[in-house]
């Protein structure tokens, strides 16, 4: 069930049928000099829909911006502020939960970290303020870091714009892929802040993205969906009073 595209009936039968619902979160961030700035969003949203296809849930349209911490320099990248990030997933959960929904399945196409950690601790206080939600935060490269992708993915480290996303739009959208871009890994010196963020990560590739292929992304994502459909039984069987 595609939030943007049921009626109000459409969404009081579902609620007969679950309580779960996917809030995919996204970016408008570089994606190399090959990808669209959009990659992340069209991903996890794809993914999102993909999930409900093997699995009764609703699906709320995408968020389509985050908080883009070390590509924030790069040509085209919109940032947000992580308490932006949080605000907006504590108020939309908070509306979903006043119309019924119990289990909120946070999940980002973006894996930065600060953008990350905005969304746990946006999932924390709604732990704390809403009695019965359950909260799953991930991101995308969680699902990619579990077993069924050992022998699928073959670069090592792959993070972004690289043989993963390329092959994923590829897939999705073969029209918006111009191109490649060259393998690339960024520099940044540890833990060490640095304000010139480009001159560590000048393409904004990271990983290699000539491993890329349309086949393997249409693998990603279906293993993605099987793996978050996974995560979002054990959410659902933690929940004795609301699911259904
Ligand atoms: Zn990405």
């Amino acid at each position: 069930m595609i939030l943007e595209n049921i009626t109000m009936p459409d969404f009081q039968k579902g609620l007969t049928k679950t309580r779960t619902i996917i809030v995919p979160f996204g970016s408008v961030e570089e994606h190399g000099s090959h990808l669209p700035l959009g990659t992340d969003t069209i991903h996890v949203y794809e993914l999102a829909k993909e999930a409900a296809g093997l699995h009764p849930v609703f699906v709320a349209p995408p968020v389509w911006y985050g908080l883009c911490r070390s590509t924030c320099q790069h040509p085209g990248t919109v940032t947000l502020q992580g308490l932006t990030v949080r605000s907006l997933a504590m108020e939309i959960c908070t509306a979903l939960y006043s119309h019924g929904l119990r289990n909120f399945v946070l999940i980002s196409g973006h894996a930065g970290g600060t953008h990350m950690a905005s969304l746990v601790d946006a999932g924390e206080k709604v732990l704390d303020s809403l009695p019965r939600s359950q909260v799953a935060v991930l991101s995308v490269l969680d699902l990619t870091a579990l077993p069924p992708f050992s022998g699928l993915i073959e670069c090592k480290g792959d993070s972004h714009a690289g043989e993963v996303e390329t092959s994923l739009m590829l897939h999705l959208r073969p029209k918006d892929v111009k191109g490649t871009s060259h393998e690339e890994y960024p520099s940044f010196p540890g833990k060490i802040l640095v304000r010139d963020k480009r001159r560590y990560w000048p393409n904004g590739v990271w990983g290699d993205p000539s491993k890329a292929s349309p086949e393997k992304g249409k693998a990603i994502i279906e293993r993605e969906a099987v793996a978050l459909v996974e995560m979002i039984k054990q959410l659902e069987s933690l929940d004795e009073v609301e699911s259904i």
